[in-house]
């Protein structure tokens, strides 16, 4: 969550703060958590990740925990009948910060519909979307994307925004967990995916997709009314991180034929999550004082209760290279 929310202000500085760190190995080795979170984890950009036909009382809340665990926000598109069957359901979609949009009353095929029928959709859901969650959406996504010159003056006359995606994610279509992961990586900055409250593939595919996202640099976000992309959330300009800042330093330790030692030291936040940039060759034989994820390319390390210093032993695989490594706070 702190991490989504210091992102705003700095988001356009942010790239050349990357450009700065990545250019020297040598300074890289240390780099403030400050620049380096807002580098680090919305530098490539916000993506909206969107859920329709809820709330559902099976996935609902499994949803909005991965989301919570991830420190993720999404866009959800309920019914209006989901919606007056669900009240507290669609007061925790508010109460979790997520943006929601207007998905018609009852999921029919609008285009086959009169004006008025259309018209009472819309309007209906927005009434008990404001009823039970106590917003009122300006974003619609028509049922199975389907459109038409009508349906888009009933949105216009009632504040709403015609939102559609730009990738598929399938789910709907009974995909599994995988292949909604792997749709979720072809997001790239302002785009919007679809996905739905009710298919526990999609709940289990979350984690994935937000780790993902998260070593793309591509941060959750919600749709802007005004120009139907995604961009950070709310709130995310203003907020200062809840964690302060981190710094990690970086030195060679022991070292054998083969491998060698890589001692690393957090100063500054006790909450911090350093990545580890491993050069060509290297991989993980080892690690001590935190718990460590990958084993080539970057890896993820976060405290383990044992304290701020810790440890990893390199593969060499003929490249001797001390690996650099960045502190962001979580
Ligand atoms: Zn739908």
């Amino acid at each position: 969550m702190r991490i989504r929310l210091l992102i705003g202000v700095a988001c356009a500085s942010a790239a050349a703060i990357t450009a700065t760190v990545l250019a020297g190995a040598a300074s890289a080795n240390t780099t403030t958590g400050a620049s380096r979170a807002l580098a680090a984890n919305c530098s490539a950009g916000y993506v909206a990740l969107t859920f329709d036909d809820g709330p559902t009382g099976s996935t609902t809340n499994q949803l909005i925990n991965a989301l919570r665990q991830g420190g993720a926000t999404a866009t959800v598109f309920p019914t209006g009948s989901n919606a007056q069957a669900n009240p507290s359901l669609m007061q925790a979609y508010r109460n979790a910060g997520l943006q929601i949009g207007n998905h018609s009353w009852d999921h029919p095929h609008l285009t086959t519909m009169t004006q008025s029928q259309m018209q009472s959709q819309l309007s209906r859901t927005q009434q008990a979307i404001q009823q039970t969650a106590g917003v009122t959406p300006n974003l619609f996504r028509p049922p199975y994307g389907e459109t038409n010159a009508t349906l888009r003056q009933v949105e216009a006359s009632l504040g709403l925004r015609e939102i559609i995606w730009d990738v598929d994610s399938q789910d709907w279509n009974n995909v599994s967990a995988a292949q909604i992961r792997q749709a979720a990586g072809r997001l790239t900055n302002g785009q919007i995916i679809l996905m739905h409250d009710w298919p526990q593939n999609t709940i289990q595919a979350l984690p994935g997709i937000l780790q993902d996202l998260q070593s793309r640099n591509l941060c959750t976000g919600h749709i802007s009314a005004s120009t139907g992309r995604a961009v950070a959330p709310p709130g995310s300009s203003t907020q200062p991180p809840g964690g302060g800042s981190c710094t990690v330093s970086v030195s060679r330790g022991q070292e054998w034929t083969d491998r060698f030692n890589v001692n690393l030291s957090v100063s500054g936040s006790s909450a911090w999550v350093v990545r580890i940039t491993l050069n060509g060759g290297q991989s993980l034989q080892n690690s001590w004082n935190a718990t460590v994820s990958g084993t080539t390319g970057t890896l993820t390390a976060r405290p383990n209760g044992a304290g701020n210093s810790f440890g990893i032993t390199l593969f060499k695989n003929g490249n001797t290279t001390l690996p650099s490594a960045t502190c962001a706070t979580s």
